[in-house]
């Protein structure tokens, strides 16, 4: 730390991204990226803009705005278009919390949430999830305060339901819900439509995983037009020219093929039921995950064992120390012939071990 860095930030504990070593080739899946490549459309009509980069992207992005609206089935006016959803969970910090409303999580979650609390000053509480990693949804009703949720939860990957999610808006008026669907694409259902019914409802979504573009970073939230307003407030703010020209138009060309998206999503559901009844059968215990990774313990090895014992064999997954899921490793669904590997490298290290 130089002697200049602000004493507000000196304490501050930054999210640790998941490494991306380049020292050998892994099979990755420690990150939840997608393991299909953007459409070629997306890749051609970044290409294209390239050409053009002298010049400052669209500070409103109408175009890419009015195609996810549209993809959404709301108005343009009803959605900000974001560097990755990190930036409007960012942004939804910073507009939406402060002493008198104080941000409420689970504690165990999305990471970045304690991380965005502390880098805006805002005073936050996690509430427990319950002993089967589930949200304890009454905890959150009627809270009072400005509610994160991922839906499905990582590293859970457990799924609310959307009346849950309505009682949680409905119950809490005065504060903003905000609902982090980065997942819902792999077996959820959306709470979008709610928006037009709360007021506090801001949903926000992202192309780095079911759109093959975590790359790129495009992330948006959808919610009323007043929280619009506000967020983009913030957003004209910090920086006007948020999404880059690339990936505005890597955004239109995955968009217009939403087949393909589609399609990588069944993909994904189906290996990820394939990688559960394979994981299970070698003793595993998993969560019930309705998102594109699996989350999954084993009684006669540690999760940190685990972890090396994969890493050594060049598959990298995801262990996080954190008290009540030290136990678990999280693990990326990716093609098949990835996840047949997972399972011939698991099914060695255990067969070594005995
Ligand atoms: N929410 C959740 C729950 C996530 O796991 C992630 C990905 N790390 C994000 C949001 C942010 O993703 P991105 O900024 O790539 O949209």
């Amino acid at each position: 730390m130089s002697r200049f860095f602000s004493k507000k930030f000196a304490s501050l504990v930054p999210y640790t991204p998941g490494e991306q070593p380049k020292e050998r080739k892994y099979i990755k899946l420690n990150t939840n990226e997608s393991p299909f490549a953007p459409s070629e459309q997306a890749i051609a009509a970044a290409a294209d803009a390239a050409a053009r980069l002298q010049l400052y992207p669209d500070p409103e992005a109408r175009e890419l705005t009015a195609a996810v609206a549209a993809q959404c089935g709301v108005d343009p006016a009803e959605v900000l278009l974001t560097n990755g959803s990190d930036e409007i969970l960012n942004f939804a910090f910073m507009a939406f919390c402060d002493e008198a409303h104080p941000a409420v999580f689970p504690d165990i979650t999305y990471g970045f949430y304690p991380v965005f609390a502390r880098l805006n000053g805002v005073p936050y509480t996690e509430i427990p999830l319950r002993d089967d990693l589930s949200v304890d949804v009454d905890a959150f009703c009627g809270v009072g305060k400005t509610v994160f949720l991922a839906n499905p939860n990582a590293p859970s990957g457990l799924l609310l339901s959307l009346a849950d999610i309505e009682r949680i808006v409905a119950s809490n008026p005065d504060n903003v819900v905000v609902i982090d669907e980065a997942y819902i694409d792999f077996g959820g259902e959306s709470c979008i439509p709610l928006i037009r019914k709360y007021d506090n409802l801001l949903v926000t979504q992202t192309f780095s995983k079911s759109r093959s573009m975590a790359g790129a970073r495009l992330g948006f939230g959808v919610g009323c037009r007043a929280l619009m307003q506000d967020l983009n407030t913030i957003k004209y703010s910090t920086n006007p020219y948020n999404v880059n020209a690339m990936t505005m138009a890597a955004g239109l060309g995955m968009l217009a093929d939403e087949a393909r998206t589609r399609q990588n999503c069944a993909a994904v559901i189906e290996n990820r039921a394939y990688v559960t009844r394979e994981l299970r059968a070698l003793g595993f215990t998993l969560t019930d995950s309705a998102a594109n990774f699996v989350f999954a313990k084993h009684p006669e090895m540690s999760g940190e064992e685990i972890y090396g014992a994969l890493r050594a064999r060049g598959i990298l997954v995801r262990h996080f120390k954190t008290p009540r899921i030290a136990d678990y490793n999280r693990i990326t669904v990716g093609t098949r012939w990835e996840m047949e590997q997972l399972v011939a490298a698991l099914t060695a290290i255990l067969a070594e071990r005995n």
